[in-house]
């Protein structure tokens, strides 16, 4: 037996979230069996353990949409016993067993070798959250995006793809604007290379088709009426990269930013990204993310431990990243 967190739903529909044996029989089909030692809780994690989004499509399921570990057994000519490796999405812990668990099994395909920048547990830290601001930080700087076409702003900074798009963002010269809930967290945002806070109160409320232009780019983590805000103030044929939905999944806005202004709205996707732009976003990630401002963003948790923070991170009380060591 091997140790998992296992999500099941009793007749009310409830998600009920326990550490558990499971048997390693059980485990999906897949040509590599990982021993797993370090997982994540990204957002999406958030809303699985605790049953306040429709993330899990298959019961009882392990979350995780993401795990660090050493090959344990291979039938994959990519991989071999011993080798370190990550695998981030393609459908673990919504709709087959995931990362949150001491085994995993899948196919060698998704797996992506371990980068030799970074420990199991870095990598972790890095996360879905990190590997999609490394892709959103590419989507915008292939439309163009350079450090002298003005400020770019990060939203759901305090997050951990806020975090981690601030860090790359101002490495690459880039001067960030960082707007959060958590004023109180300044210091911990300029550390991570803002130069200035913004409150997220003043994106709250209904945009107006167009307003003054302010931002060269933009990283967006929450959506609805805030990103419909960032779009009417995006300069000239500016891009924003669109990741996520933390505050709604609604967009009320007109079409007015794209075609009287050439706004790019671009939407970013992680979990089927292929290989190429994975390992791209990898590369972006060891030689543009300091390794101290991860470490100043990340807080490690054991497994069952991680249930309860998943409540946390949907109450929006969790600062960055929270890497989850499976073995303990
Ligand atoms: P996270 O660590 O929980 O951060 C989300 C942040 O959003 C919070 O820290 C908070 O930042 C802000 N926020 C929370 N509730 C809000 C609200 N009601 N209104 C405005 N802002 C709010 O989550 P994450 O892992 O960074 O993920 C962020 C978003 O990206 C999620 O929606 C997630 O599903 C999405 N995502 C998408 C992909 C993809 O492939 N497209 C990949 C990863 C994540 P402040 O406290 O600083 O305001």
């Amino acid at each position: 037996m091997t140790q998992a967190i296992l999500l099941t739903r009793g007749e009310d529909k409830a998600t009920q979230a326990a550490v558990s044996d499971i048997d390693p029989a059980d485990l999906p089909e897949g040509d590599v069996t990982v021993a797993v030692s370090h997982s994540t809780l990204n957002y999406k994690d958030g809303l699985a353990i605790t049953g306040s989004g429709p993330v899990v499509r298959a019961w009882p399921m392990v979350p995780g949409i993401d795990f660090a570990g050493v090959v344990e057994d291979s039938g994959h000519a990519g991989f071999k016993p011993g080798d370190a490796v990550v695998l981030n999405g393609w459908g673990l812990g919504e709709s087959r067993w995931g990362g949150l668990a001491q085994k995993a099994r899948v196919p060698g395909d998704w797996l992506v070798p371990l980068p030799p920048a970074f420990t199991p547990a870095q990598a972790m830290a890095i996360g879905t959250a990190g590997y999609t601001a490394a892709l959103a930080v590419l989507e915008l700087e292939r439309q163009g995006l350079t450090p002298d076409k003005g400020p770019v702003l990060v939203t759901g900074a305090n997050g951990g793809v806020g975090g981690v798009a601030i860090a790359l963002l101002a490495r690459r010269g880039y001067e960030v604007v960082a707007m959060t809930g958590r004023t109180g967290e300044a210091d911990y945002l300029t550390g991570l290379g803002a130069s200035a806070i913004m409150d997220r109160a003043e994106y709250a409320g209904p945009a107006r088709p167009m307003a003054k232009e302010r931002w060269a780019g933009a990283v967006d983590a929450v959506g609805s009426h805030t990103l419909a805000n960032v779009l009417s103030q995006m300069k000239y044929f500016s891009p924003v990269a669109a990741c996520g939905l933390a505050g709604g999944m609604d967009l009320p806005t007109s079409v007015a930013p794209f075609i009287l202004r050439g706004v790019r709205l671009c939407g970013i996707e992680s979990v089927y990204m292929p290989k190429p732009e994975r390992l791209a976003a990898y590369d972006l990630l060891a030689n543009d993310l300091d390794p101290a401002l991860l470490a100043s963003m990340t807080t490690e948790v054991g497994l069952a431990e991680a249930i309860p923070t998943a409540a946390r991170l949907m109450a929006g009380q969790v600062r960055g990243r929270v890497v989850v060591d499976v073995t303990r």
